[in-house]
């Protein structure tokens, strides 16, 4: 994960991608992708879940324990 590396090694393998990226977007007329204003913002609050859906993109369940402080929650 990026977050794990050095900064200098993050760095250099992002001008890496960028660099063998924008040739392939060159080469394309693929429309330019812009973000717009969010619109939807979901808080998971922990993983304790009275479901236990089999996509659940958090494995929450009824048996999960992990739960936010309120020190977190306040902040
Ligand atoms: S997707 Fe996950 S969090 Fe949502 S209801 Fe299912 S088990 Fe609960």
């Amino acid at each position: 994960m990026p977050g794990d590396l050095p900064p200098l090694v993050t760095a250099l393998t992002i001008n890496r991608l960028h660099a063998r990226y924008a040739t392939l977007f060159k080469s394309t007329d693929f429309p330019t992708i812009t973000r717009k204003p969010p619109e939807i913002l979901q808080v998971n609050p922990g993983y304790l879940c009275n479901l236990s859906c089999t996509h659940c993109h958090v494995n929450a369940g009824s048996k999960r324990t992990e739960l936010m402080d309120e020190a977190t929650v306040a902040t």
